[in-house]
């Protein structure tokens, strides 16, 4: 009942910012013709085409459509039951109604709003429900993976990351990338497992805030940066920013706990790289933001990407079953600072254009 009325508070919160009319799934351009459908295509395209698009995305940001909220609000609701249940077996519980919802925010963090006497409306950034996927899905192909090779000849990798990056920044978290192929099989189960883990990461982040009384001793701060103008959120300062990614760290590894030892050697190390790659996302937004003169909504009400990374690392280090699943996690963040100056190389060519 009192999530159905979070819910009703999150639709009248996108239409006061006039984002969406509603979360009904209108007319949208999900499923347009403009997608590539073969990795081959994504290879094979002129520089100067790409170029084109990435320039347009930067002028004209596409209106906010209910389609593609209403697909990205599924992909919340669709993983917030299973999200319940880990906090529940790492033994933090929220018991106050909560309800995750998509919004504009452009903040890589999700943002905490307490309804007073309804309980707490989490937003989280439409940009980042793309950037998420999209990033996991150049990484998973462009590597060798299951014995196969690459589906993405590696040198593309980093022009697919730049489209990517440029559509979070420009898009005002309305636009998205031009869509990639669907991947199948092992590497598609990859994408979807490591998708889900670290979406959940950032809505278990304001669920530890929630559990451990954060937001009691919070206060308001308002940006101006965001894509729909002035936004609210509680910053709670970056101790307990601290605490809240150590126990969504533990709510999420809570997920493997059903699972038989030998899969659980199987899947730690990539549970692990989702965790750890939405902070290294955080990092690498914040160097391309500050390349192409973008600022970054409430930039300093976390700690730097590195610093929670580093204590991430440091507090995972004591509940990992196998060491090496940050060794395997590192390397996922390496190679994507390693494609950051290509990316920043076609931001470069797009000023230029410009
Ligand atoms: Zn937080």
């Amino acid at each position: 009942m009192t999530v159905g009325v979070l819910r009703k508070k999150h639709v009248e919160l996108l239409r006061q910012h006039r984002v969406a009319d509603g979360l009904g799934p209108a007319r949208g351009r999900l499923d347009g013709p403009d997608r590539y459908h073969t990795w081959s295509q994504v290879a094979a395209e002129s520089v100067p085409s790409r170029l084109h698009r990435l320039t347009s995305l930067r002028l004209r940001p596409d209106a906010y459509t209910g389609a593609e909220l209403h697909a990205s609000q599924q992909v919340l609701d669709g993983q917030s039951e299973e999200l319940f249940g880990l906090a529940e077996t790492a033994g933090w519980a929220v018991r106050t109604p909560f309800f995750a919802g998509v919004f504009p925010t452009g903040s890589m963090n999700a943002l905490c709003r307490p309804m007073p006497g309804t309980g707490v409306l989490v937003l989280v950034d439409s940009g980042l429900l793309h950037l998420v996927p999209d990033v996991l899905k150049i990484m998973i192909v462009s590597r060798s993976s299951f014995g196969e090779s690459p589906l993405l000849e590696p040198a593309f990798a980093a022009s697919t990351l730049a489209e990517v990056f440029n559509a979070h920044l420009f898009g005002n978290g309305a636009a998205a990338a031009r869509p990639l192929p669907e991947l199948a099989g092992q590497r598609q189960d990859l994408l979807r497992l490591m998708a889900r883990r670290a979406t959940q990461f950032v809505v278990a982040h304001e669920m530890a805030h929630v559990h451990a009384g954060h937001l009691l001793g919070s206060w308001r701060q308002t940006d101006p940066h965001t894509p729909v103008g002035a936004l609210d959120m509680q910053a709670v300062g970056w101790p307990r920013e601290y605490e809240a990614d150590r126990m969504a760290a533990r709510i999420m590894l809570a997920s493997l706990a059903v699972l038989s030892p030998w899969d659980r050697d199987i899947v730690e190390p990539y549970l692990v790289g989702a965790v750890l790659l939405v902070l290294a996302l955080h990092e690498v937004v914040s160097v391309l933001a500050k390349a192409a003169g973008r600022v970054l909504p409430f930039a300093g009400s976390h700690p730097p990407a590195l610093l929670r990374i580093q204590s991430m690392v440091e507090h995972l280090a004591e509940h990992l079953r196998t060491p090496e699943s940050i060794a395997v996690a590192a390397e996922l963040a390496t190679w994507l600072d390693e494609r950051v100056p290509g990316v920043l190389e076609w931001f470069r060519l797009v000023d230029v254009q410009a």
